[in-house]
């Protein structure tokens, strides 16, 4: 069998320069080379590993035969979003995983299973560059209802997407001054350039979408507003508030939830002070805590504040259990590690410790070992007695979980929330209240982006099915 077909990389000196993409993807003869090591099982399992089912067997067929525009179409019909979801979706613990490829049993994708996000990512590129999206068709039965989306992250702009395309009128309120949800605020440009984000935004204006910026649904206007204002309410709100460890210390200055850390520099431009007004405090020995894919993009972020504000880089993460269990993209963890990026695995943090006025100085933390498995099957990590050491620190960044925001499902108690705050839905995505459908991580599941899409696809076919 043939060697798999890697895409070209930045070097890591050229990186952490700068916020540029480093993953610089294939052009079209790789893409052919690398599609043309698909085995187009008879079963093929990839589809299974597909949270929205996407034809993949028949899409890589198709880049094989250098049909990239039917590529397209076949991926759109079940992703919206083909450049982003290639560049983001965590391929190795999806599809690349069930891929024949892959050795059984493993934890995720094995190295030689098909680089099916590459090739994703390349036939969505191929549509951008050439101005391929879905065709308009209004429904004469659907033109005259009126629907309000709130949030727009991928959830919110999907389902924005797919109710304009059947000729809805659909506003999106959005409590920032940006458009984008996570994929603005949260995921940094150089895994996911926002040129790509503002072609999604872009199009969506250009079917007719409106968009209402700076407007939180529950202050500037209540749910109940919007229910007599519009035939249907989809409430795409995100998991935007940050979870905390409960240690001591943990409310010294220069210690960050990395939501807040990750929106002053992603959003709000904090690198480039005094150019844009919103600074961050670029720290000479930052801790970051936790394992997933929030930790390491501030992780990389943070070190490339230090590099662009000439200090030398020092970013330590610490995460409590082994790095095979680590929840953030294997591409990611490499990228970080070549980066420069250090690692203390089997490390919990117990309090932090001030200089003398109120700054963090240094991080305490307990060395732990495996022991028996949790309740979500993985084995639990248990601190060692009198393990503790210190690690000097003068910025910390927290990025342990996120929850549900409940300032609107506060303010509305006919709408139903679980034990964590999570809105409840019916399996088209309903909630308690008529005509209100919800879906992305406001509602729980894996916190993924295409997981995000593919509720807010299953809410427009329930919304349509029900408006006909
Ligand atoms: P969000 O993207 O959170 O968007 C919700 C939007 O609603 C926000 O813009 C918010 O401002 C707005 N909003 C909230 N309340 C209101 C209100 N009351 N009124 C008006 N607007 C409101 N997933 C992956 O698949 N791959 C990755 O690599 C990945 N990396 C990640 C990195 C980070 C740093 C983070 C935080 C998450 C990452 N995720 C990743 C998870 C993924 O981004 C989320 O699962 C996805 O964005 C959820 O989409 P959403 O539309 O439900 O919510
Ligand atoms: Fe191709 Fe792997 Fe899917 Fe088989 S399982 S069709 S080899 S991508």
């Amino acid at each position: 069998m043939k060697n798999k077909v890697s895409p070209k990389e930045l070097n890591s000196e050229e990186r952490i320069e700068s916020f540029k993409e480093v993953v610089l993807g294939y052009g079209g003869q790789e893409a052919v080379e690398e599609a043309k090591r698909c085995l187009q099982c008879a079963h093929p399992r990839c589809i299974e590993g597909c949270p929205v089912g996407i034809d993949i067997k028949k899409f890589i067929f198709q880049v094989a035969e250098k049909d990239f525009k039917g590529a397209f179409f076949t991926i759109k019909e079940k992703n919206n979003f083909p450049s982003i979801c290639g560049r983001v979706c965590p391929a190795e613990y999806q599809c690349r995983k069930y891929c024949v490829l892959t050795k059984r049993n493993s934890y995720c994708a094995s190295k030689n299973s098909i680089n099916i996000h590459f090739l994703e990512r390349f036939v969505g590129d191929y549509g951008i560059d050439r101005g391929l999206q879905l065709p308009v068709r209004a429904n004469s039965k659907l033109t005259a209802k009126k629907a309000a989306v709130v949030g727009s992250g991928p959830a919110g702009l999907c389902i924005a997407g797919e109710l304009a395309r059947v000729g809805m009128q659909v506003v999106i309120f959005e409590s920032l001054h940006k458009e984008g949800g996570v994929l603005r605020y949260g995921i940094p440009p150089f895994r996911l350039p926002r040129s790509i984000l503002q072609n999604e935004i872009d199009y969506l204006k250009k079917i007719d979408v409106k968009i209402k910026l700076d407007t939180i649904v529950g202050r500037a206007i209540t749910l109940d507003e919007l229910r007599q204002k519009f035939s249907t309410v989809f409430l795409g709100l995100g998991a935007g508030v940050p979870s905390f460890l409960g240690v001591k210390g943990e409310n010294l200055a220069n210690i960050y939830s990395a939501n807040e850390f990750l929106t002053r520099v992603n959003l709000m431009h904090a690198f480039e002070f005094p150019r844009y007004q919103t600074p961050v405090n670029i720290g000479r020995h930052i801790v970051v805590i936790g394992g997933g894919n929030t930790a390491i993009d501030s992780a990389r972020v943070a070190l490339r504040t230090q590099v662009i504000n000439g200090l030398k880089p020092d970013v330590s993460v610490l995460y409590r259990r082994t790095e095979e269990q680590m929840p953030a993209r294997r591409l990611e963890i490499e990228h970080a590690k070549e980066e420069g990026i250090k690692f203390r695995f089997l490390t919990q943090p117990t309090g932090f410790f001030p200089d003398g006025e109120s700054f963090v100085q240094e991080t305490e933390s307990l060395e732990c070992r495996l022991g028996e498995p949790d309740s979500s099957g993985r084995k639990r990590p248990v601190a060692k007695e009198g393990s503790n050491f210190k690690i000097k620190s003068d910025l910390v960044i927290i990025a342990v979980g996120l929850q549900s925001n409940r300032l609107l499902t506060s303010l509305t108690p006919s709408l139903k929330t679980d034990q964590w705050g999570n809105i409840i839905v019916d399996k088209d995505m309903k909630t308690s209240v008529p005509n209100v459908y919800s879906g992305g991580d406001v509602v729980g599941g894996e916190g993924t982006i295409i997981e995000a899409m593919g509720m807010a696809k299953k809410a427009a076919q329930a919304i349509i099915n029900s408006s006909i």
